[in-house]
């Protein structure tokens, strides 16, 4: 589009970030400037996962014309840039990322495509959990699965109508409606699954998946998740640490376990094999799915992973 391309840094996160080797990538700085989209100019934008694709173009509707780096069941923790990904960021008018050192190849991909245009980091204010990880040389890191708490998508919604508006100010009665509209129904699924799992569990139930990407969720709603890939996929867990976590399923009872969407299903497979837990389903941890796969949103996401979860009938015990 015609019009200026400029950097729009938020630079929020960069100042509470202790840790440099998984900062959150904002690789350009300038100062934030406006521009204006005519009726007739779609803004050009991208989102790095197709989760944020989703929640963008709920936000954007009409005014936007979204695209996305990594799309449905694919892993962004091990993406690898293509020409076709160069193509998709130098026809963008903004790229929108999670952060919190998920887009980890993002910095050099904006490097290699020489892109200008505004860089928009969604997670913004959010309040990320950090922990140490054996696969970043025992350092604190920030978890960067925010999505998993409805609450958080909520603050993204506000950031990217925010942004929205900072980009295209005469979009801004329609950005403020379209988020208005987004955010009560997640405001109405956050509270329907919080309900559901008080309604059921006892707040000690334990779930194993394929690797950490379950701990918003968990604190959200009130599980445990147990995973033995730790927070990225790029890593295989040790011998000790499969051994480690089979002890536990026999421990704690566990009879149900999960494979994911992103990940290979075969650490899970070893698992079932081993300890003669059952494989409960399919949880779309990072990714959403295709159309035909019923989980292609956001919110429909959200209710797949609730519903295989709750349906863990081994899992939950009902309250007396
Ligand atoms: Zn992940």
């Amino acid at each position: 589009m015609s019009c200026k391309k400029i950097s729009l840094i938020t630079t929020l996160l960069l100042g509470l970030i202790p840790f440099s080797a998984q900062a959150t990538s904002t690789p350009q700085k300038e100062t934030a400037q406006t521009t204006v989209a005519t009726p007739h100019q779609k803004l050009k934008i991208v989102a790095t996962f197709s989760i944020l694709y989703d929640v963008l173009k709920n936000v954007g509707g009409e005014r936007i014309e979204a695209d996305v780096i990594v799309g449905p069941n694919q892993d962004t923790h091990v993406f690898e840039p293509t020409p076709d990904t160069n193509k998709i960021i130098l026809g963008a008018d903004a790229i929108f990322l999670n952060g919190l050192g998920f887009e980890t190849w993002l910095e050099r991909l904006i490097k290699a495509t020489d892109y200008k245009g505004f860089i928009f980091d969604v997670s913004k204010g959010i309040q990320a959990r950090t922990v140490i990880d054996p696969d970043y040389g025992n350092k604190p890191v920030f978890d960067p699965h925010v999505w998993g708490d409805i609450k958080n998508v909520m603050q993204w919604v506000e950031n990217i109508k925010n942004a929205l508006i900072d980009i295209d100010p005469e979009g801004k009665a329609i950005y403020e409606t379209n988020a208005k509209n987004y955010l009560e129904k997640l405001k109405a699924l956050d509270e329907s699954i919080y309900k559901s799992y008080q309604d059921i569990s006892d707040g000690k139930c334990k779930v194993i998946t394929a690797h950490d990407a379950f701990e918003y969720y968990g604190a959200a709603y009130g599980v445990t998740f147990l995973a033995p890939s730790g927070l990225s996929t790029n890593d295989e867990p040790s011998a000790a640490e499969m051994a480690e976590l089979i002890k536990l399923i026999h421990k704690e009872g566990i009879k149900t376990i999960f494979v994911e969407n992103i990940s290979s299903q075969h650490l899970i497979q070893q698992l079932a094999s081993e300890t003669g837990a059952k494989i409960g389903g399919t949880l779309f941890s990072d990714a959403l799915s295709r159309p035909d796969q019923g989980s292609d949103t956001y919110l429909k996401m959200m209710q797949h992973n609730t519903k295989i979860l709750l349906s863990s009938l081994t899992c939950f015990a009902k309250k007396p």
